[in-house]
């Protein structure tokens, strides 16, 4: 080996950790143009290793193999280095799909995902207000309503309430922090207004272009069904191993929940053939499946409803209290209005959150929506009571079941995904305020996690 002495000590903690993926038992000289190709490799990067503690090594058919997976480790007294070949993240929203009913009938394909990996069993958690543009906002950057502004689905400007997809999230999201990091994105969005939502346009490859309703096969709601999305990423994804970050939503069970009740045969057949369609995803992920991390989640959960909308507003005007009203499902948002006790003491309102000086959050009773009432409407979302999240990971790559081991012990909040993502990737996102589900562990590339930083 043309290497020099330094290199040498680092190649026995290589030497210990290679796995050859394709090479027969006992074939020496592959594994020997493997190991030296390492060596190599460890020489060209170490300059850079000493900046970061999650670096990507690749190694492709330069000695006719597919991949050469690799741990490097280096151990010091302060803090553990470990270098990892490169990870391609899939990132799946199943809009409002209940994670209670995550099972053999309904989701075997979701299940079958989880055996390589894992699954929080009590579900993730939802941001509040448990609506799908505040959680999707904090999938995307890692903040709390609060902080990335989109606290229900419109934002108030001060003045008016206007669209969050109009607005987009405050706060750097993964897609600009991938870019930044020189890697590429894409994202494919059954809700054409979560490319504004999530700062799509941002990625290299996003769908619908510039979020407008695409012209193809829509829902009730007129969203792009599943099959729309799939036939997008057909279309326009440049393939599992050329993409480092994807961002993927279905929309189908949510339009199926409002129309008929989350728990109803008609909704849980939608939910069945999301299933079916997360099943044809995974299979356009297989030929990269060795680097793949796969994480599947759902936004929010949904609740029966019945009987008329609850007119907060009218509330407010006719007992003379102040505040502006913005109904959102099962909760609604008041904007400097009575102070919670008074807030609880009216009929209709069972609970309430502040916010902020300004915003506060107030839900009722089971069953019962804000605002303008629709004879079509059998689920909603807003509240607390539709917090809970399916949290999924799978895939071919070694970290997964590190991901999976962090599911058995906590339940992730939909701002930890970003701070996860940019840790699995490698990519900065040292503003979130989630906590990266490999925190625990050395594979972490945010300032804060690294005492040599
Ligand atoms: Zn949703």
């Amino acid at each position: 080996m043309v290497v020099g002495a330094a290199v040498v000590v680092a190649t026995a903690v290589v030497v210990g950790a290679v796995v050859v993926v394709g090479a027969e038992e006992g074939d020496d000289e592959l594994h020997a143009a493997a190991i030296s190709a390492v060596v190599i490799r460890v020489a060209i990067i170490n300059r850079r290793l000493f900046k970061r503690d999650l670096m990507v090594v690749t190694l492709c058919e330069a000695f006719g193999m597919r991949i050469i997976r690799l741990h490097v480790g280096r151990k010091s007294d302060s803090c553990q280095h470990r270098v990892v070949e490169t990870v391609k993240v899939t990132f799946v929203i199943e809009d409002a799909m209940p994670n209670r009913w995550v099972g053999p009938d309904i989701t075997p394909k979701l299940l079958e995902l989880a055996s390589t990996g894992g699954r929080c069993e009590a579900g993730g958690q939802a941001v509040m207000s448990s609506a799908t543009y505040p959680n999707h906002a904090s999938f995307i950057t890692g903040l709390r309503p609060i902080d990335h502004g989109v606290m229900v689905n419109r934002v108030w400007t001060g003045g008016e309430f206007v669209g969050s997809e109009s607005i987009g999230p405050i706060g750097e999201t993964i897609f600009e922090a991938a870019r930044r990091a020189g890697m590429s994105t894409a994202a494919l969005l059954g809700d054409h207004k979560l490319v504004g939502v999530t700062g799509a346009h941002v990625a290299d490859v996003h769908w619908p272009p510039e979020g407008v309703r695409p012209d193809v096969e829509l829902d009730e709601f007129r969203y792009a069904l599943n099959q729309a999305v799939i036939d997008a990423y057909d279309a326009h994804h440049p393939g599992p191993g050329a993409v480092d970050l994807t961002v993927v939503h279905f929309n189908d069970p949510d339009t199926a929940c409002h129309l008929h009740g989350p728990d109803s045969p008609e909704a849980r057949e939608r939910m069945r053939l999301t299933d079916s369609d997360l099943g044809q995803l995974l299979e356009r992920l297989r030929p990269e499946w060795e680097d793949t991390v796969v994480i599947v989640v759902s936004d929010h959960d949904q609740e029966t409803v019945w009987g008329e909308g609850f007119d907060l507003a009218e509330e407010f005007s006719r007992k003379g209290l102040p505040g502006i009203v913005e109904p959102e499902g099962t909760c609604a948002l008041i904007i400097d209005g009575p102070d919670t006790a008074t807030l609880m003491g009216l009929d209709g309102v069972d609970g309430a959150l502040v916010l902020d000086s300004t915003s506060t959050l107030v839900w009722g009773p089971e069953g019962q929506v804000f605002g303008q009432w629709y004879d079509f409407l059998h689920g909603a979302h807003g509240g607390p009571r539709c917090r809970e999240q399916v949290a999924v990971v799978g895939g071919g790559h070694p970290v997964v079941a590190e991901l999976a081991d962090a599911l058995n012990h906590r339940r992730p909040s939909a701002v930890d995904w970003a701070p996860t993502i940019a840790d699995l990737c490698g990519f900065d996102l040292s503003g979130a305020t989630g906590r990266s589900l490999l925190s625990r562990s050395a594979l972490v590339n945010r300032p804060a996690a690294s005492p040599e930083e």
